[in-house]
């Protein structure tokens, strides 16, 4: 343990946007994390969806190695393997033909954003620029991004803000079909929100969502940042629905636990990215790319995938069981491996005490606004330290109830 390191530390030189836990991990290795001062905690968040291999998986640091010692950077200027490979696997794996890639989701979805302005522009003409999004969306924190995600608290204080952006009711089909017209440019929603509370879209939501953006040529975008890459048993969450998005957005845990992201398209949409139109220095470096590309070979896999179904019910038996002895929930949804465990309506506003009960009880949490519990585990999170991570959480659960 680094003693000239502390917590203490992070208040004095950090800016205060966060507020982050007590403790200090310093070393993972698959779904366990050790802090400072060596306590083993089991981890059920995953750095939000991130590390959907665990932690330091060997494969993912024998790439890292490998690539560390051939190349790191280039910028745009010249290609890289790396980027193309990626970009092959990606358009094999999915309906798009060409990709885009970022340093991070909110830049991949500010990239989509800004194609599908430029596509309808390009297309149809300067008045077709409405962007619809949905209440309690989550897209970011660039200007753009946040102001297309769905919490008005996000962008208090950071105004003006981009203009001709409209929020709508998720999963109410009537309402969007009242709204959208021949100005809408593109409706971007998650298939599943995620911040939101881990609400899934309906299907005949989506269904009638592409209807309508075909019906009114606007741009159909998934932002599968959080949902993708294998999250919820399928390699990205769409391919459980019977819809294609016309741009799809990935990050989070397409490096595994590098950072990077992408928006993938077809090749008609993309043309509107003209030479020159949009970049970003970092983005497709060969380090992120090498990653990400064996974090897919590995996730896009029948087994792996197979495995997070397994996981899923045994989750869902395990949590339904803890809540039938405690009691805290009023409703377990699992989506995949994408969990959340809503508070009774007596126990609500306390999801970020559950956060550090649990904790302290030695098992990583996330939460999903003041009343939903989240859970986000490595996909292949191994099943003692799933269980050993329940019972943890069972006394988190016991300690909320009994006032400690
Ligand atoms: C996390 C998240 C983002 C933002 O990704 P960053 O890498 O933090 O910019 C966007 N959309 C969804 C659905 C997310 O879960």
């Amino acid at each position: 343990m680094d003693k000239t390191i502390s917590r203490k530390g992070f208040d004095d030189v950090m800016v205060p946007n966060y507020a982050p836990s007590q403790i200090i991990p310093v070393r993972g290795a698959g779904s366990r994390v050790w802090d400072q001062a060596g306590k083993e905690y089991i981890d059920f968040a995953g750095g939000i969806a991130v590390n959907a291999l665990g932690h330091c998986h060997p494969e993912l640091v024998n790439t890292l190695q490998e690539q560390s010692q051939k190349l790191w950077h280039l910028s745009n200027v010249w290609t890289n393997e790396p980027a193309i490979q990626l970009a092959e696997q990606l358009t094999k794996a999915t309906f798009a033909q060409q990709v885009y890639f970022s340093n991070s989701g909110a830049e991949a979805n500010e990239a989509a954003l800004k194609l599908a302005r430029k596509y309808a522009k390009d297309n149809f003409g300067a008045d077709k620029t409405e962007i619809i999004a949905f209440n309690n969306g989550f897209h970011g924190r660039t200007l753009f991004t946040v102001t297309a995600g769905g919490q008005a608290k996000y962008c208090e204080g950071f105004e003006p803000l981009p203009g001709d952006i409209t929020h709508l009711p998720y999963n109410d089909l009537a309402t969007l079909e009242y709204h959208l017209s021949d100005k809408t440019c593109a409706v971007i929603v998650e298939p599943i929100q995620g911040e939101g509370g881990i609400i899934p879209a309906e299907p005949v939501f989506l269904e009638g969502l592409r209807a309508l953006c075909t019906q009114y040529n606007a741009l159909l975008i998934f932002d599968e940042i959080q949902t993708g890459m294998g999250r919820t048993g399928a390699l990205f969450s769409y391919q459980n629905y019977d819809v294609i998005p016309d741009i799809l957005t990935s990050a989070k845990a397409l490096g595994g636990g590098f950072p990077i992201g992408a928006m993938l398209t077809t090749k008609v949409i993309a043309e509107s990215f003209s030479l020159g139109s949009h970049g970003s220095t970092y983005g497709g470096n060969p380090l992120a790319c090498s990653v990400a590309s064996t974090a897919l070979k590995l996730i896009n896999d029948p087994t792996l995938l197979a495995g997070v179904k397994q996981r899923q019910t045994m989750f869902l038996s395990g949590l339904k069981q803890l809540n039938q002895k405690i009691g805290l929930f009023k409703d377990i949804r699992v989506e995949g491996l994408l969990i959340g465990c809503e508070l009774k309506v007596s126990w609500q506003g306390k999801s970020r005490e559950l956060l550090k009960l649990a904790e302290e009880q030695g098992v990583m949490v996330l939460i999903a606004g003041p009343n939903v519990l989240r859970l986000a585990p490595s996909l292949i999170i191994p099943y003692p330290d799933m269980n050993k991570g329940l019972q943890r959480l069972a006394q988190a659960m016991l300690a909320l109830k009994m006032g400690f």
